[in-house]
């Protein structure tokens, strides 16, 4: 089965084709950060006429690229939901567009389904039950997969995702857009003890952010106030040794405790790092088995989207061609 994917849930313009699912034949990725990093953040009206102007150029090149033509299709899967509604119709009606035409099946993916299932892409054997941790530029969630399409969301933030925190610390430490890439490589530079960050250890396996982020802009203005410098890369690696303490730490605690024996992650900020290598030995001291896709399937890209709608195609969920972007979409929660 020859699978077309579309992710534009964002500031990323991708199409991939995939091979049954797992083989990844073709992935562009355009990114929009050079449009939006003026702005120190992605425009949403901006982002999406980006995505009109390029999607079709985009979806060329991915079918050229898996030496293919549309009418080796057998199925377009997209992403409805969550993200930018604007964004996320432009994906939804060329989808529908190419469904239409070659009379084949529509799949409608989420996209936080999609970013987990870019550990199917890398370890096609996984088996379930599994713990995942989410962590993205809008999700910060430790979710248990107990089949393909079941999910059970154990614990999520309260109020800033782990990547918006990255973004904002980021932006108050004039480092530019996204945040995330930039702290990760300042911190490798910097002393992670060197500035004593709250951590935010809730009772359950819920997340809490927002404190943090505030306890950095505050140590900002009073150094300011003070007429201090400050060591840029000692605070990114104080601030990121926080974030990535707190999710470590609830993600061993919740693979012990539901006896889960496997982990994986998914979302942008699963390429950071620290979190990668500090999880990873973690998760080998409690001989829990561990899998994290690479760097470039963390971020946005279509051939998790592809990935996760093979297997949805396989449960014969397939989508009418009246299916509509839905910007709030819960895991889970189909909407058709
Ligand atoms: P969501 O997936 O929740 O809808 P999104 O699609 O905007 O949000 P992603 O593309 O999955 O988010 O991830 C982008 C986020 O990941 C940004 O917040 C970015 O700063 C962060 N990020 C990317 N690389 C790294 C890194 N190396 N270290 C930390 N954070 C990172
Ligand atoms: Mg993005
Ligand atoms: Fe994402």
């Amino acid at each position: 089965k020859i699978i077309l994917a579309l992710e534009t849930s964002c500031d990323e313009t991708s199409a991939a084709v995939l091979k049954n699912g797992n083989i990844v034949l073709s992935n562009i990725i355009s990114s929009q950060i050079p449009v939006h990093q003026k702005f120190g953040g992605v425009v949403p009206e901006i982002a999406s006429r980006k995505h009109v102007e390029i999607i079709n150029g985009v979806i060329a090149e991915a079918l050229e690229k898996a030496g293919i033509t549309f009418r080796d299709i057998d199925a377009v899967a997209v992403t409805y939901g969550p993200g930018l509604v604007g964004a996320l119709l432009v994906g939804v009606t060329a989808a529908k567009a190419v469904a239409y035409a070659l009379n084949v099946p529509l799949i409608g993916v989420n996209h936080i389904e999609g970013h987990i299932y870019a550990n199917f892409l890398v370890e096609p054997g996984l088996s379930f039950p599994f713990l995942c941790l989410v962590v993205s530029g809008g999700h910060t969630e430790l979710v248990l997969l107990k089949d393909h399409g079941v999910y059970e969301v154990i614990g999520r933030t309260r109020d800033d995702a782990a990547g918006e925190a990255f973004d904002k610390v980021a932006r108050a430490l004039g480092l530019g857009y996204p945040g995330g890439p930039l702290i990760d490589k300042l911190a490798a530079a910097g002393n992670p003890a060197a500035v004593e960050f709250p951590r935010a250890y809730l009772e359950n396996y819920d997340f809490s952010f927002s404190g943090l982020k505030s306890s950095v802009l505050n140590y900002l203005n009073r150094a300011a106030q003070k007429g201090e410098k400050i060591n840029k890369a000692d605070l990114a690696a104080s601030f990121q040794r926080a974030v990535t303490d707190v999710l470590i730490d609830k993600t061993v605690m919740a693979a012990r405790e539901l006896g889960v024996k496997t982990v994986v992650m998914a979302g942008g900020v699963a390429a950071n790092k620290q979190l990668r290598e500090g999880l990873k030995k973690r998760l080998q001291e409690q001989g829990i088995s561990f899998f994290q896709p690479p760097i470039e399937l963390c971020t946005d890209n279509a051939a998790m989207i592809g990935c996760a709608g093979y297997y949805k195609l396989l449960r014969q969920q397939i989508a009418p061609l009246t299916l509509n972007a839905v910007p709030g979409l819960k895991l889970g929660r189909e909407t058709y």
